[in-house]
């Protein structure tokens, strides 16, 4: 049955969605949808990724959460500048609230955005908000087994960021199951694994990330 409601929201969303396309495009900046569960280290990415990129590239982040700027607050402190969307209890992202937050930057000023998702894997991945790629970030804690139960999230991934691998051995994370089931959704979709805690693997992401902001550029 369809629901013309959730329809209209969907096609508003995905209008505006290709606005932001445009004008990030326009102004040159690569944007990162990063996406996961609660607690499987967005925020800890970004921190990492602030200290690996910050004296290169120039970094701005939305913040998405149900409550609270603490997200924000943590980038702002990391040197990160970042501008916090409170959804009240909404479950992703819409690119209305993107575009709203967006007057906060000059985006001829930025190389790359980053917009953290509210944590959630399921209905973020319906709601298009302009991005250039789609990161997920996963950790070794929520289990191997996951891709194939959250499809639709590893099916648009342009990247996906294994993180927490200090705990893969504690957590029974079996590398090669969680490999074999992402190649299954996403064909060779590359993963990167690392450790925010220690540092570990962060190098690989932010070679990632100078890749993206070159062919960005290059595209403008
Ligand atoms: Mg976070
Ligand atoms: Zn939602």
């Amino acid at each position: 049955m369809k629901i013309p409601i959730e329809e209209s929201a969907f096609s508003r969303n995905d209008r505006t969605a290709d606005e932001l396309r445009a004008k990030f495009a326009r102004h040159g900046v690569a944007v990162v949808n990063l996406m996961s569960s609660p607690g499987s280290g967005k925020t800890s990415l970004l921190e990492r990724t602030t200290g690996a990129l910050g004296g290169e590239l120039r970094m701005a982040a939305i913040e998405g959460d149900p409550q609270t700027d603490r997200d924000a607050q943590r980038l702002n402190a990391a040197g990160l500048r970042a501008v916090q969307i409170v959804t009240v209890g909404g479950c992703h992202l819409d690119s209305e609230q993107v575009a709203d937050a967006l007057g906060e930057f000059d985006l001829d000023q930025l190389d790359l955005l980053f917009i953290e998702n509210v944590g959630n894997l399921l209905c973020p991945a319906a709601f298009d908000l302009g991005e250039t790629a789609d990161v997920i970030v996963f950790s070794t804690t929520e289990g191997h087994d996951k891709p194939g139960k959250y499809p639709e999230m590893f099916v648009l991934a342009d990247l996906v960021v294994v993180n927490k691998m200090d705990l893969a051995e504690a957590a029974d994370f079996d590398e090669a199951a969680f490999e074999a089931d992402v190649r299954r959704i996403n064909g060779d979709v590359p993963i990167v694994k690392v450790s925010c805690k220690t540092g570990d693997g962060v190098d690989g992401w932010a070679d990632w990330l100078r890749e993206l902001v070159r062919t960005t550029k290059d595209g403008a």
